[in-house]
């Protein structure tokens, strides 16, 4: 006798025939009658979603966050309170290659957190390096239209990127990174996570502290050569998911170090850049990293497609005690990642069991595609606000302190006016070994191979400003004459 369960259809019928198409003779034709069989097809066609339009491929686990450090005076969040356990997803990407993409590929990774908190979902949604290309959300979607496919050949174009690049000074900073041997980390375990943007702390007596989050990996940094990725893709596009799964699958849990950056609220206008500009670092030296806690990935998805590919990040969710900054780049995402998993997911994502809070959930969003849950207004009664029959309100024991703006209005200010483009770039080129600058001027020398001339001359004029042996490196290595960057590095 079999103990498997019997097979259904999706109404929990019992299928008889699981083999053979019910026909009028043995060959053919098919009766419409055959629902399990139309089933089946119809459950094929729709088995696919949009996939996301960055960060398409990726690689996640559950995990926990435990604060072992004491930050209590600077946020009230109660999950970054010492002895705090949280569980939490995390999510790992590549941001151009679509979800069929080779792993090893030079790329900025995504670096997506989940907390699960009693005061509802956290995400805190960053990338592999503590910057990004751009600094203005009005330049994000021409961005990755140079990162995805050119509409004609349909092929990954270095010439878009390169003109881009060349015409966005303010990408140079994470351009250096993405060249570097951190361009292209061996697996999801041997990178940091930054949370890149500039968040708001809320202290317990309602002060607002800026604040950077940092998770630096304790497996160390490991990268690829391009020649080393080729051999790695020639022989599997799977290697980060094959490393992350199978990792957490033999116990070896991989774990990163939480350090903040604090700066008290009145800072912010007193440094030579803008703290809410996604192209810049906080100098360690300006506000030193605090060490907070211990992240630690130690369960794989039962479901890649249920946990991993529906899981769904927002920087719009935030918990008491954290909070957002001016940060356009921010602000611009706040709208847009919400907008995506809408489309993707459909109108009650959050509701899906791998983004459902593990806290109550009280609001009065109605109907819609999937409106499968329970009431959650407290009461059936209440179903608008404000009502008389006890239904969900407000708090204002939430309210955050007003938010500083000191400027004149205007439509429009000029995001490259005032904005040194150079100097940390120039650091970070001057931190890295003769080696490490070495391999990255090989690697861009190789990215630029068949880009016309006038882009790349423009684009090493950026690199000769951040350093002049940065430029001169990479003018060599393109056979283009130094004394003509320098001229124009001048100007
Ligand atoms: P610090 O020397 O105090 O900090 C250097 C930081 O750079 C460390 O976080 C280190 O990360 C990281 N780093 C070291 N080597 C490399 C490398 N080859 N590629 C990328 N990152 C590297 O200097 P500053 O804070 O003054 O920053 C100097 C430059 O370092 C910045 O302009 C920026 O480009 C880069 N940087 C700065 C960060 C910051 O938050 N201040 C964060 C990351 C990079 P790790 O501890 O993991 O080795």
């Amino acid at each position: 006798m079999s103990k498997r369960p019997t097979l259904t259809t999706t109404a929990g019928n019992p299928v008889a025939d699981n083999q053979n198409s019910q026909t009028a003779g043995p060959r053919g034709p098919l009766l419409l009658q055959d629902y399990q069989l139309i089933e089946k097809l119809a459950h094929q066609n729709r088995e696919r979603i949009p996939e996301r339009t960055v960060h398409a491929k990726g690689w996640g686990a559950f995990g926990t966050l435990t604060i072992t450090g004491d930050i209590s005076r600077y946020t009230k969040a109660k999950c970054l309170q010492p002895g705090a356990v949280t569980d939490m997803i995390a999510r790992f990407s590549t941001v151009a290659g679509e979800l069929g993409a080779a792993d090893a590929e030079r790329d900025v990774r995504g670096f997506a957190l989940k907390f699960y908190t009693e005061e509802g979902n956290w995400d805190l949604v960053g990338n592999n390096t503590p910057v990004f290309f751009v600094r203005d959300p009005y330049k994000f979607p021409d961005f990755i239209h140079t990162q995805k496919r050119h509409p004609k050949t349909n092929l990954r174009s270095m010439t878009a990127a390169w003109d881009f690049w060349s015409l966005s000074p303010e990408s140079l900073h994470q351009v250096s990174i993405l060249m570097s041997d951190r361009g292209l980390p061996v697996s999801p375990m041997h990178m940091n996570g930054y949370g890149s943007h500039t968040y708001s702390f809320i202290s317990p007596d309602n002060k607002r502290y800026w604040v950077k989050f940092h998770f630096k990996t304790q497996q160390g940094h490991k990268h690829l050569t391009n020649r080393e990725a080729e051999g790695v893709v020639g022989k599997t596009r799977e290697s980060y998911q094959e490393a992350l799964f199978g990792a957490i699958d033999k116990g070896e849990y991989p774990r990163w170090t939480l350090q903040v950056q604090i700066m008290p609220e009145e800072d912010a206008d007193k440094h030579w850049y803008n703290p809410f500009d996604l192209t810049k670092v906080w100098p360690h030296g300006d506000y030193p990293p605090i060490e907070v806690g211990v992240l630690e990935l130690n369960r794989n998805p039962e479901n890649y497609f249920a946990e991993i590919e529906q899981v769904a990040f927002s920087p719009s969710n935030i918990v008491p005690g954290i909070s957002w900054s001016p940060d356009k780049m921010l602000q611009s995402r706040i709208f847009s990642y919400a907008d995506a998993h809408r489309y993707r997911l459909g109108t009650h994502y959050e509701m899906l069991p791998v983004n459902r809070p593990r806290c109550p959930v009280h609001h009065y969003h109605k109907d819609g595609p999937m409106r499968f849950f329970e009431p959650l207004t407290g009461n059936v009664d209440a179903y608008y606000e404000p009502n008389s029959f006890d239904g969900a309100a407000e708090d204002d024991r939430y309210a955050e302190p007003p938010l500083k703006i000191d400027a004149d209005f205007a439509d429009r200010f000029n995001h490259r006016e005032g904005n040194d483009d150079y100097r940390q770039p120039g650091d970070l080129f001057r931190l890295m070994t003769a080696e490490q600058q070495g391999r990255l001027m090989d690697n861009i020398a190789e990215a630029m191979q068949g880009v016309p001339e006038e882009i790349v001359k423009r684009q090493i004029v950026h690199f000769y400003r951040a350093d002049p042996a940065y430029g001169e490196g990479v003018a060599s290595r393109m056979g283009v004459s130094v004394s003509e960057i320098a001229k124009d590095a001048a100007e």
